[in-house]
């Protein structure tokens, strides 16, 4: 992978410009739809206020359906993917209070564990490619009386319709709907880096799912290429960034690393009220959107779906996106059965299924990999999620 790269931008030699179509934030959710709107032949441009290659805390863990998300709408290769994977886990790993559930062998399908830095980076040029007018550092700011676009720089952009792809923290959605309901989860991360034998033993647990050690959420251990990443984060409900750090270090010392890098942070979409896609000339996609899973935290695929469902609506110059489509489903599915994981009285039961067998844990796995619905946890034979396309 040749990076850093520099995209082509599009000089703005006016601080006053016009562009039919255009997209805040360069991300997963952003590039998609950008990528998507030129396919089609659209002029769309795509602001982020990052100079890119940019940074982005995440685990970094792409589900099969996410992947095959970008294949089969041809954003991507299979063989591009296999470039950006760090690693695969078909096993995965269930712990409650630091003690050891059940380790399940759950793949094929496999979970993907990428670079985010390189992976949007190879998004977005994807969507530059296609055709897409890439400005990286344009901080959307607001709208001016005309209802244009404002940047930081002085900047202003006049726009048939607009999609904040912008992240958890979306300015387009805040100026255009106001701040989401409740209050965001909070997640730290960090990465240790190891020796090839040392990262040997993590390999045979697979991914390590850590419960107990915080309330409505977990800690994770994904052991990728040359190091592991380490990471807690809670999301229902928002948790003191100390409580979490107290977590952190606990698993840490339990995994017998006694690293002392401090852990990064991040916020996550709050778990109160469901997702928003927006209408008219404002959409929203991705973690803007609120469409991050309220048991895992995931929300790659989700801001892949959305993003080319953003870019099918405004192609087909309907109000919004379909709220039925499959990420909305999960994400308002996952607010309500994580009381089963995560609630007081039903978490010991949930722990105790995860121990005694495998078909819990089967279920567990099939959720993450975006193979099975949420209710399949309450159900005797497990239902089938549909393909990705
Ligand atoms: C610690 C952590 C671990 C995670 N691990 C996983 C995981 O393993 N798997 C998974 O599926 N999900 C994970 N997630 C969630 C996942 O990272 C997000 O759901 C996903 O990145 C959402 O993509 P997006 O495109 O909506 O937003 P982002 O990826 O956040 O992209 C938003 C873009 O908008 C730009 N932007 C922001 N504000 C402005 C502005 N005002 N003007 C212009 N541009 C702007 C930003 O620079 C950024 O490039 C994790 C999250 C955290 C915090």
């Amino acid at each position: 992978m040749d990076l850093p790269f520099r995209l082509p931008m599009w000089n703005i030699s006016r601080m006053n410009s016009e562009a039919p179509f255009l997209v805040i934030g360069a991300g997963p959710a952003g590039s998609a739809c950008a990528w998507k709107l030129a396919s089609e032949g659209c002029t769309v441009v795509l602001a982020d206020r990052c100079r890119f290659p940019r940074q982005k805390l995440c685990g970094g863990a792409l589900s099969n359906y996410g992947a095959e998300l970008l294949t089969e709408r041809g954003m991507l290769l299979p063989s591009e993917i296999e470039d950006l994977v760090l690693a695969r886990h078909g096993t995965f790993s269930c712990y409650d209070s630091l003690a050891h559930l059940r380790t399940f062998h759950g793949g094929p399908p496999e979970m993907m564990l990428l670079d985010r830095t390189e992976f949007d980076s190879f998004l977005c040029r994807r969507a530059v490619e296609a055709g897409a007018i890439f400005l990286e550092e344009h901080d959307f700011r607001g709208f001016g009386d005309k209802g244009e676009a404002l940047f930081a720089g002085g900047e202003r952009i006049r726009f048939q319709r607009i999609v904040g792809a912008d992240g958890v923290c979306s300015s387009v959605r805040r100026r255009a709907y106001g701040r989401p309901r409740g209050r965001h989860g909070l997640c730290l991360e960090t990465f240790v880096p190891l020796s090839p034998c040392v990262l040997e033993r993590f390999v045979p647990q697979g991914l390590q799912i850590h419960f107990g050690l915080l309330p409505y959420g977990y800690g994770w251990v994904f052991p990728r290429r040359d190091d592991v990443c380490v990471g807690v984060g809670s999301f229902g409900r928002s948790r003191r960034p100390r409580e979490l750090a107290k977590a952190a270090e606990k698993l840490i010392a339990h995994l017998g690393l006694g690293y002392k890098r401090p852990m990064r942070g991040a916020l996550v979409p709050p778990a109160g009220g469901g997702p928003l896609p927006g209408r008219d000339r404002v959409l929203l996609a991705g973690d803007a959107a609120g469409l991050c899973d309220r048991v895992s935290g995931e929300g790659i695929s989700h801001a892949l779906e959305s993003g080319f469902l953003a870019a099918e609506a405004i192609i087909a110059g309907t109000p919004s996106w379909d709220t039925r489509s499959r990420c909305v489903r999960q994400v308002r599915d996952s607010g309500r059965y994580r009381h089963l994981l995560y609630a007081g009285p039903f978490r010991a039961l949930a722990m105790k299924k995860l121990r005694d067998g495998d078909r819990f844990m089967r279920i567990y796995w099939e959720i993450a990999a975006g193979e099975s619905p949420y209710s399949a946890l309450l159900q005797r034979r497990a239902e089938r999620m549909p393909s990705a396309t």
